[in-house]
């Protein structure tokens, strides 16, 4: 079945009472069982059921059944936000003495996660991971895992995703991969070799900016009985379940960062149009980048779409389509705050994958912690504003920037 077809009727297939075609949101906290021993088969891992909420709910797992439809993956543990995916996952897997690698381009804020490992005994390597000879050229004894986005926000460079794969893959490293700013649709991380996938499910997935959630897809295509970090009572069946067993206790249950069934709720029915959504975004921000790129004061326009992008022809063979974000340097002759407060239609906010279309001056906001050396070290400009491109009709965009663009 196509994508679409098959996310959209899984809740109803998922014996849902009356007939409702959603999963209801279940506002319970607790589950009562009529019989105790079934309680300590639950809480003993013997049998599957709801035990607290803080681990589990109904409308949880029908999302996070719904996210495995779109990766393929084995299974999907949701938490309250992205970074907490992220977080709680290497947490649950990294010791002090470990180390892992990473591309250099990063969101801001897992950037500034992997700071706090370092300072917690958690070595970590930040490389240019365009080429995945960079990646190969820190490996050491102690590293375990590699991580990546597949285009990165704000500058939209292109991991090498099956470069990567193929050598985490030979020296039985974790590839772990951030998905969010392609989304399941444009592009399957599996296919490249991918043992985990995070999707920060704020952006595109729920779609609407109403709900933060995230979730991390893990795959049964690595050695997971190598790992030494699994936790020997975790150690039951194929595994694979140990892993997924790992990340749920250690991660999702020790940590908390807990997805409510309430934004679970808003995100399924968001994920529900994330095929069409994708379509409309990925046609507008294309057009819209080859409309800036040629534009008289615009000094770069950075869009994996461009066949001046250096990473053009990767984009093309892995994904399909070439997404929703793309940055541009204006000309010197214009400050770029004044450039966006002369937007109407386009709001200036902070966020990514919404229906709206949104803009960031990003030196200034989101990457302004990191202060000028990182900033340079990522190619972020300080006259780099973020596009975030949405549903609207792609004329009445081009208009705004046209009307600003003075
Ligand atoms: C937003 C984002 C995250 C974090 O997601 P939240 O849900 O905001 O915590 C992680 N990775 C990428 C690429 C993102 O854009």
């Amino acid at each position: 079945m196509g994508f679409t077809s098959d996310i959209l009727h899984s809740n109803r297939k998922g014996k849902v009472r009356h007939g409702s075609v959603h999963k209801p949101v279940h506002h319970s906290v607790s589950f009562s069982f009529d019989d105790a021993r079934e309680l300590a088969y639950v809480f003993q891992g013997k049998k599957s059921g709801y035990s607290y909420g803080r681990q589990v709910n109904p409308t949880v797992t029908a999302l996070q059944e719904k996210i495995d439809l779109m990766e393929k993956s084995y299974e999907t543990i949701a938490f309250g936000t992205g970074m907490a995916a992220i977080g709680s996952t290497i947490f649950s897997l990294l010791r002090p003495g470990d180390h892992f690698i990473s591309s250099s381009f990063l969101f801001g804020n897992t950037n500034s996660l992997f700071q706090s490992f370092m300072s917690h005994g958690i070595e970590t390597s930040f490389v240019d991971a365009t080429c995945a000879e960079n990646v190969r050229a820190e490996i050491k004894q102690n590293t375990k895992l590699v991580f990546v986005e597949t285009i990165a926000n704000p500058r939209t460079q292109i991991s090498d995703l099956e470069g990567i794969g193929e050598l985490c893959k030979s020296k039985g490293l974790i590839y772990f991969v951030d998905n969010t700013l392609t989304t399941p649709y444009l592009y399957s991380p599996i296919t490249s070799g991918a043992n985990l996938v995070i999707n920060s499910l704020t952006k595109y997935i729920g779609g609407h900016a109403n709900a933060l959630g995230g979730a991390v897809s893990v795959f049964d295509n690595f050695e997971w009985r190598n790992l030494s970090c699994i936790d020997d009572r975790y150690k039951q069946g194929a595994p694979v379940n140990w892993i997924v067993k790992q990340i749920k206790k250690k991660g999702l249950r020790d940590f908390g960062a807990s997805l409510g069934p309430e934004a679970a709720h808003l995100i399924s029915v968001g994920s529900d149009t994330l095929a069409l959504r994708m379509d409309r975004i990925s046609s507008n921000a294309r057009a819209l980048a080859n409309y800036l790129d040629g534009h008289s004061l615009v000094e770069r326009v950075h869009y994996p779409g461009l066949v001046s992008h250096p990473q053009h022809k990767r984009a093309k063979k892995l994904f399909s389509a070439f997404g929703g974000i793309f940055s541009i340097e204006i000309k010197d002759q214009i400050d770029c705050f004044d450039f966006i407060n002369r937007l109407d239609l386009i709001a200036c906010a902070s966020n990514l994958g919404d229906t709206r279309t949104l803009c960031i001056p990003v030196a200034h906001s989101i990457y302004h912690e990191m202060g000028p050396s990182r900033r340079k070290e990522m190619g972020i400009a300080d006259s780099l504003i973020r596009f975030s491109v949405g549903i609207e009709e792609f004329d009445d965009l081009r208009l705004d920037l046209e009307r600003s663009l003075i």
